[in-house]
């Protein structure tokens, strides 16, 4: 009905089942906003399932599974250094905004909202900066981290942000 429809993210609380399963707007466990041994009960049978690829970048996780947080995350991350990797390096107003633009709606639609949140949390806090390709690969690294520290992961060296996502690491 209306009610439940009309339930949003921000009116779940943020607390785990016993499990540490993260719920989904829509009441149900949200596969998005857990890893797949969290999210399935069944994960020692997954485990052993022979169909396990050397193509999946989680060992155990078949490849051809809906994504869980670390694969959604993993790919995001491309997706997005990548953006900054390839941003101008002298950007015009337009692309400039254009990039705002993009985080924006990509905060609003990232598909674990526990995640989305706290990313939308942080650029509130910390405004995207892009008036340059240096710039926007910095502020990107900051945002990464920021995750990385949440999450207990070690910090990434900003300083090395272009050589891991734009040239390739120096020989
Ligand atoms: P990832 O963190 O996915 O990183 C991939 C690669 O990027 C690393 O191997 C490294 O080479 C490089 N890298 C690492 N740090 C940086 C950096 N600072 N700058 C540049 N390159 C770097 N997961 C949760 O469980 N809870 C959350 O709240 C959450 N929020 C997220 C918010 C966003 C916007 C995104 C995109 C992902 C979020 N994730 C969250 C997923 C999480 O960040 C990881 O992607 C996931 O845990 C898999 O981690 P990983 O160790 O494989 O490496």
């Amino acid at each position: 009905g209306p009610a439940a429809t009309s339930t949003t993210a921000t009116t779940l609380p943020k607390t785990k089942l016993p499990k540490g399963m993260i719920m989904g707007k829509d009441g149900k466990p949200c596969r998005t906003c857990n890893s797949l041994a969290d999210f399935t009960s069944q994960s020692k049978v997954l485990k052993s399932t022979p169909a396990i690829t050397s193509a999946s970048a989680t060992a155990g996780v078949p490849a051809d599974c809906p994504a869980d947080v670390e694969a959604l995350g993993r790919s995001s991350w491309t997706l997005l250094h990548s953006i900054s990797a390839t941003y101008p390096v002298a950007p015009t107003a337009q692309e400039q905004s254009d990039v705002k633009s993009f985080l924006g709606l990509f905060g609003k639609l990232y598909p674990c909202w526990v995640c989305a949140e706290d990313f939308q949390e942080y650029m509130e806090r910390e405004k995207i900066k892009a008036s340059s390709r240096d710039e926007f690969g910095r502020w990107l690294c900051g945002a990464h981290n920021e995750v990385n520290r949440k999450l207990g992961k070690k910090e990434f060296d900003c300083n090395l942000w272009e050589e891991r996502w734009r040239t390739g690491w120096k020989d």
